[in-house]
């Protein structure tokens, strides 16, 4: 229960919130990496034309992957998250 009196106790808050908005945006960010990662995992099916590959393998075959970077790279430069 905060007592109610001089202004103190509003420069303590102050500190708190601007400690919180500096963690949330930290942990965004962490998250938006993480996510970033975790599309580029290898799922058991080619990235590019989802023909079934190996579980440690993104892609079945090197054109795919070359296909792949380049929709990735043109993604990026239209500004759309990538996928
Ligand atoms: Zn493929």
């Amino acid at each position: 229960m905060r007592r109610p009196g001089p202004t103190r106790g509003t420069d303590v808050a102050d500190i708190v919130d601007t400690a919180n908005d500096h963690a949330e945006l930290l942990l965004r960010m962490s998250v938006a990496q993480q996510q970033r990662r975790a599309r580029l995992l290898p799922r058991g099916t080619c990235l590019c034309c989802d023909a079934p590959v190996l579980p440690a393998v993104m892609f079945c075959d090197a054109d795919c992957r070359e296909d792949w970077e380049r929709e990735q790279a043109a993604r990026a430069r239209n500004g759309r998250p990538a996928e």
